[in-house]
Protein backbone atom coordinates (compact mmCIF):
# COMPACT_ATOMS: atom_id res chain seq x y z
CA UNK A 1 0.00 0.00 0.00
CA UNK A 2 0.98 3.69 -0.70
CA UNK A 3 -0.04 5.47 3.03
CA UNK A 4 3.11 8.24 2.47
CA UNK A 5 2.26 11.08 4.18
CA UNK A 6 -0.70 9.94 4.97
CA UNK A 7 -2.35 11.14 8.60
CA UNK A 8 -2.56 8.63 11.69
CA UNK A 9 -6.07 8.68 13.93
CA UNK A 10 -6.17 10.19 16.81
CA UNK A 11 -8.40 7.36 18.36
CA UNK A 12 -5.72 5.58 19.28
CA UNK A 13 -4.87 4.65 22.40
CA UNK A 14 -1.64 2.68 22.65
CA UNK A 15 -1.64 0.29 26.13
CA UNK A 16 1.26 -1.63 24.90
CA UNK A 17 3.11 -2.64 27.58
CA UNK A 18 1.07 -1.16 30.23
CA UNK A 19 0.09 -3.75 32.54
CA UNK A 20 -0.96 -6.71 30.36
CA UNK A 21 2.00 -8.46 29.43
CA UNK A 22 0.44 -12.01 30.35
CA UNK A 23 0.50 -15.47 27.75
CA UNK A 24 -0.76 -18.56 27.86
CA UNK A 25 0.92 -20.60 29.75
CA UNK A 26 1.75 -24.25 28.38
CA UNK A 27 0.74 -23.33 24.94
CA UNK A 28 3.75 -21.81 24.48
CA UNK A 29 4.01 -19.08 21.35
CA UNK A 30 3.01 -21.28 18.38
CA UNK A 31 -0.48 -22.16 20.76
CA UNK A 32 -1.29 -18.76 21.36
CA UNK A 33 -1.04 -18.13 17.86
CA UNK A 34 -3.20 -20.97 16.58
CA UNK A 35 -5.73 -20.27 19.24
CA UNK A 36 -5.88 -16.84 18.19
CA UNK A 37 -6.23 -17.24 14.84
CA UNK A 38 -9.18 -19.52 15.07
CA UNK A 39 -10.59 -17.78 17.51
CA UNK A 40 -10.22 -14.49 15.15
CA UNK A 41 -11.27 -16.30 12.02
CA UNK A 42 -13.70 -18.67 13.62
CA UNK A 43 -14.86 -17.43 16.81
CA UNK A 44 -18.53 -16.10 16.57
CA UNK A 45 -19.68 -13.56 18.31
CA UNK A 46 -17.02 -11.07 19.92
CA UNK A 47 -18.77 -10.97 23.24
CA UNK A 48 -19.11 -14.91 23.67
CA UNK A 49 -15.55 -15.43 22.80
CA UNK A 50 -14.97 -12.80 25.74
CA UNK A 51 -16.69 -14.33 28.36
CA UNK A 52 -15.70 -17.70 27.55
CA UNK A 53 -12.05 -16.93 27.81
CA UNK A 54 -10.58 -19.56 30.00
CA UNK A 55 -8.58 -17.34 32.74
CA UNK A 56 -6.76 -20.33 33.75
CA UNK A 57 -4.83 -20.13 30.47
CA UNK A 58 -3.12 -16.89 30.81
CA UNK A 59 -0.38 -17.25 33.82
CA UNK A 60 3.37 -16.60 32.88
CA UNK A 61 4.85 -13.57 32.48
CA UNK A 62 5.09 -12.07 28.66
CA UNK A 63 8.47 -12.16 26.87
CA UNK A 64 7.60 -9.48 25.39
CA UNK A 65 8.39 -5.52 26.48
CA UNK A 66 6.80 -4.50 29.66
CA UNK A 67 6.31 -0.35 30.63
CA UNK A 68 8.84 1.87 28.94
CA UNK A 69 10.58 -1.11 26.87
CA UNK A 70 10.92 -1.03 23.35
CA UNK A 71 9.24 -2.60 20.80
CA UNK A 72 10.93 -4.06 17.94
CA UNK A 73 11.27 -1.99 14.40
CA UNK A 74 8.41 -4.05 12.96
CA UNK A 75 6.07 -3.80 15.63
CA UNK A 76 6.20 0.24 15.88
CA UNK A 77 6.20 0.29 11.86
CA UNK A 78 2.83 -1.85 12.45
CA UNK A 79 2.18 0.54 15.42
CA UNK A 80 2.47 3.53 12.72
CA UNK A 81 0.44 1.26 10.02
CA UNK A 82 -2.40 0.87 11.94
CA UNK A 83 -3.64 4.18 13.08
CA UNK A 84 -3.20 5.63 9.43
CA UNK A 85 -5.37 2.50 8.17
CA UNK A 86 -8.32 3.86 10.96
CA UNK A 87 -7.80 7.44 9.77
CA UNK A 88 -8.50 6.12 6.89
CA UNK A 89 -11.56 4.36 7.81
CA UNK A 90 -12.51 7.52 9.62
CA UNK A 91 -11.96 9.50 6.25
CA UNK A 92 -13.95 7.23 4.16
CA UNK A 93 -16.79 6.53 6.65
CA UNK A 94 -17.43 9.82 7.42
CA UNK A 95 -18.37 10.66 3.74
CA UNK A 96 -20.02 7.73 3.01
CA UNK A 97 -22.47 8.23 6.38
CA UNK A 98 -22.73 12.11 5.44
CA UNK A 99 -23.97 11.18 1.82
CA UNK A 100 -26.73 9.01 3.18
CA UNK A 101 -27.89 11.83 5.75
CA UNK A 102 -25.93 10.20 8.74
CA UNK A 103 -22.89 10.96 11.12
CA UNK A 104 -20.28 8.60 11.79
CA UNK A 105 -19.48 8.19 14.63
CA UNK A 106 -15.34 6.71 14.60
CA UNK A 107 -14.62 3.27 17.07
CA UNK A 108 -11.45 3.91 19.24
CA UNK A 109 -8.70 1.42 18.74
CA UNK A 110 -6.99 0.21 21.49
CA UNK A 111 -3.25 -1.37 20.75
CA UNK A 112 -2.43 -3.92 23.79
CA UNK A 113 0.16 -6.46 24.46
CA UNK A 114 -0.86 -9.69 26.24
CA UNK A 115 -4.15 -8.88 27.71
CA UNK A 116 -6.72 -5.90 28.33
CA UNK A 117 -9.86 -5.16 29.52
CA UNK A 118 -12.92 -4.50 27.57
CA UNK A 119 -16.44 -3.45 28.24
CA UNK A 120 -17.34 -6.57 27.07
CA UNK A 121 -14.90 -8.42 29.50
CA UNK A 122 -11.82 -9.41 29.90
CA UNK A 123 -9.84 -9.66 26.08
CA UNK A 124 -5.97 -11.64 25.31
CA UNK A 125 -4.10 -11.89 22.28
CA UNK A 126 -5.00 -15.47 22.08
CA UNK A 127 -8.49 -14.30 20.67
CA UNK A 128 -6.91 -12.09 18.02
CA UNK A 129 -8.63 -8.83 16.75
CA UNK A 130 -12.17 -7.92 17.96
CA UNK A 131 -14.48 -5.51 18.69
CA UNK A 132 -16.51 -4.70 21.21
CA UNK A 133 -19.59 -3.10 20.79
CA UNK A 134 -19.82 -2.13 24.38
CA UNK A 135 -17.29 0.71 24.26
CA UNK A 136 -16.97 0.89 20.93
CA UNK A 137 -13.38 -0.27 19.91
CA UNK A 138 -11.05 -2.32 18.32
CA UNK A 139 -8.87 -3.62 20.20
CA UNK A 140 -5.71 -5.27 18.65
CA UNK A 141 -2.86 -6.86 19.96
CA UNK A 142 -0.02 -6.49 16.72
CA UNK A 143 1.93 -9.32 17.45
CA UNK A 144 -0.97 -11.31 15.63
CA UNK A 145 0.13 -9.54 12.26
CA UNK A 146 3.40 -11.02 12.70
CA UNK A 147 1.28 -14.24 13.11
CA UNK A 148 -0.69 -14.56 10.53
CA UNK A 149 2.59 -13.86 8.35
CA UNK A 150 4.26 -17.10 9.95
CA UNK A 151 1.50 -19.19 10.47
CA UNK A 152 -1.05 -19.16 7.32
CA UNK A 153 1.03 -17.52 5.25
CA UNK A 154 -1.12 -14.57 4.95
CA UNK A 155 0.79 -11.75 4.30
CA UNK A 156 0.85 -8.47 2.78
CA UNK A 157 0.26 -4.95 4.51
CA UNK A 158 -2.94 -4.78 2.32
CA UNK A 159 -4.09 -7.71 4.11
CA UNK A 160 -3.09 -6.41 7.49
CA UNK A 161 -5.13 -3.34 6.72
CA UNK A 162 -8.40 -6.02 5.52
CA UNK A 163 -8.40 -7.32 9.30
CA UNK A 164 -8.40 -4.04 10.70
CA UNK A 165 -11.01 -2.53 8.01
CA UNK A 166 -13.20 -5.96 9.00
CA UNK A 167 -13.41 -4.72 12.72
CA UNK A 168 -14.32 -1.19 11.76
CA UNK A 169 -16.69 -2.96 9.49
CA UNK A 170 -18.25 -4.47 12.71
CA UNK A 171 -18.34 -1.15 13.72
CA UNK A 172 -20.08 0.39 11.17
CA UNK A 173 -22.97 -2.64 11.70
CA UNK A 174 -23.41 -1.47 15.21
CA UNK A 175 -23.95 2.21 13.90
CA UNK A 176 -26.55 0.99 11.86
CA UNK A 177 -28.12 -1.60 14.28
CA UNK A 178 -27.49 -4.44 12.29
CA UNK A 179 -25.29 -5.62 15.14
CA UNK A 180 -27.88 -5.59 17.88
CA UNK A 181 -30.29 -6.93 15.84
CA UNK A 182 -28.17 -9.74 14.58
CA UNK A 183 -27.40 -10.55 18.49
CA UNK A 184 -30.44 -10.05 19.55
CA UNK A 185 -31.96 -12.60 17.05
CA UNK A 186 -29.07 -15.20 17.87
CA UNK A 187 -30.06 -15.25 21.25
CA UNK A 188 -33.30 -16.78 20.56
CA UNK A 189 -31.75 -19.49 17.82
CA UNK A 190 -30.14 -22.61 18.20
CA UNK A 191 -26.55 -22.76 18.20
CA UNK A 192 -26.49 -24.24 14.56
CA UNK A 193 -29.31 -21.53 13.37
CA UNK A 194 -27.22 -18.60 15.12
CA UNK A 195 -23.59 -19.55 13.78
CA UNK A 196 -25.20 -18.94 10.23
CA UNK A 197 -26.28 -15.46 11.19
CA UNK A 198 -23.30 -15.02 12.53
CA UNK A 199 -21.73 -15.61 9.12
CA UNK A 200 -23.73 -13.16 7.80
CA UNK A 201 -22.56 -10.57 9.80
CA UNK A 202 -18.95 -11.71 9.07
CA UNK A 203 -19.37 -11.66 4.85
CA UNK A 204 -21.20 -8.26 5.75
CA UNK A 205 -17.78 -6.81 7.60
CA UNK A 206 -15.83 -7.98 5.03
CA UNK A 207 -17.51 -6.32 2.18
CA UNK A 208 -17.66 -3.38 4.37
CA UNK A 209 -13.83 -3.98 4.41
CA UNK A 210 -14.12 -3.81 0.47
CA UNK A 211 -15.91 -0.88 0.75
CA UNK A 212 -13.54 0.90 2.33
CA UNK A 213 -10.73 -0.25 0.64
CA UNK A 214 -12.49 0.73 -2.61
CA UNK A 215 -12.93 4.45 -1.73
CA UNK A 216 -9.59 4.67 0.09
CA UNK A 217 -7.48 3.86 -3.05
CA UNK A 218 -9.88 6.32 -4.83
CA UNK A 219 -9.60 9.35 -2.94
CA UNK A 220 -5.52 8.39 -1.79
CA UNK A 221 -4.02 6.18 -4.78
CA UNK A 222 -3.50 3.65 -1.43
CA UNK A 223 -3.06 0.54 -3.53
CA UNK A 224 -0.55 -1.25 -5.26
CA UNK A 225 -0.07 -3.29 -7.38
CA UNK A 226 -0.51 -7.17 -6.02
CA UNK A 227 -2.69 -5.41 -2.87
CA UNK A 228 -6.30 -7.15 -3.58
CA UNK A 229 -4.66 -10.35 -4.40
CA UNK A 230 -3.30 -10.19 -0.79
CA UNK A 231 -6.22 -9.37 0.49
CA UNK A 232 -8.04 -12.37 -1.05
CA UNK A 233 -5.64 -14.60 -0.41
CA UNK A 234 -6.05 -13.35 3.27
CA UNK A 235 -9.67 -14.08 2.89
CA UNK A 236 -8.91 -17.82 1.33
CA UNK A 237 -6.92 -18.80 4.19
CA UNK A 238 -9.50 -17.52 6.80
CA UNK A 239 -12.12 -19.07 5.45
CA UNK A 240 -14.00 -21.45 8.07
CA UNK A 241 -13.89 -24.73 5.78
CA UNK A 242 -9.65 -24.13 4.67
CA UNK A 243 -8.91 -23.20 8.43
CA UNK A 244 -10.81 -26.22 10.04
CA UNK A 245 -9.25 -28.79 7.51
CA UNK A 246 -6.10 -27.24 7.72
CA UNK A 247 -6.24 -27.76 11.74
CA UNK A 248 -8.30 -31.09 11.76
CA UNK A 249 -8.01 -33.07 8.63
CA UNK A 250 -11.93 -32.26 7.76
CA UNK A 251 -14.23 -29.10 8.42
CA UNK A 252 -17.66 -29.45 9.78
CA UNK A 253 -20.39 -26.71 7.57
CA UNK A 254 -22.57 -26.54 10.52
CA UNK A 255 -19.84 -24.93 12.99
CA UNK A 256 -19.19 -21.89 10.54
CA UNK A 257 -19.37 -19.26 12.15
CA UNK A 258 -17.11 -16.60 9.64
CA UNK A 259 -18.17 -18.02 6.12
CA UNK A 260 -16.05 -20.54 3.34
CA UNK A 261 -13.28 -19.37 1.55
CA UNK A 262 -15.43 -18.55 -1.34
CA UNK A 263 -17.29 -16.71 0.75
CA UNK A 264 -14.96 -14.20 2.46
CA UNK A 265 -13.75 -13.81 -1.21
CA UNK A 266 -16.78 -13.26 -2.49
CA UNK A 267 -17.67 -10.19 -0.33
CA UNK A 268 -14.69 -8.86 0.29
CA UNK A 269 -14.02 -8.64 -3.57
CA UNK A 270 -17.69 -7.06 -4.20
CA UNK A 271 -17.15 -4.55 -1.89
CA UNK A 272 -13.56 -3.66 -3.28
CA UNK A 273 -14.97 -3.78 -7.06
CA UNK A 274 -18.14 -1.93 -6.25
CA UNK A 275 -17.43 0.46 -3.02
CA UNK A 276 -21.36 0.74 -2.80
CA UNK A 277 -22.62 0.24 -0.02
CA UNK A 278 -26.26 -0.90 -0.77
CA UNK A 279 -24.32 -4.02 -2.54
CA UNK A 280 -23.57 -5.15 0.77
CA UNK A 281 -27.15 -6.81 2.81
CA UNK A 282 -25.56 -10.35 3.44
CA UNK A 283 -28.98 -10.60 5.72
CA UNK A 284 -31.86 -11.09 2.34
CA UNK A 285 -29.74 -13.02 0.16
CA UNK A 286 -30.58 -16.91 0.30
CA UNK A 287 -28.46 -19.27 1.99
CA UNK A 288 -26.31 -20.85 -1.25
CA UNK A 289 -26.85 -16.93 -2.95
CA UNK A 290 -24.32 -15.76 -0.28
ZN1 LIG B 1 -15.57 -10.33 12.40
Amino acid sequence: MRLNGRRKSSNVDDRRGAGGGMKAGGLGIGGIVIVALITWFMGGNPMDVLQNVDPTALTNVTERPGNGQQFSQEEEELAEFSKQILAGTEDIWSEIFRQNGMEYQPPKMVLYTGSVKTACGNGSASMGPFYCSGDQTVYIDLSFFLQMKRNIGADGDFAYAYVIAHEVGHHVQYLLGTLDKAHSQMARLSQEEANKVNVRLELQADFYAGVWAYHDNKQFNSLEEGDVDEALDCAKKIGDNYLQEKARGYSQPETFTHGTSAQRKHWLSLGISTGDVSRGDTFSVSESAL
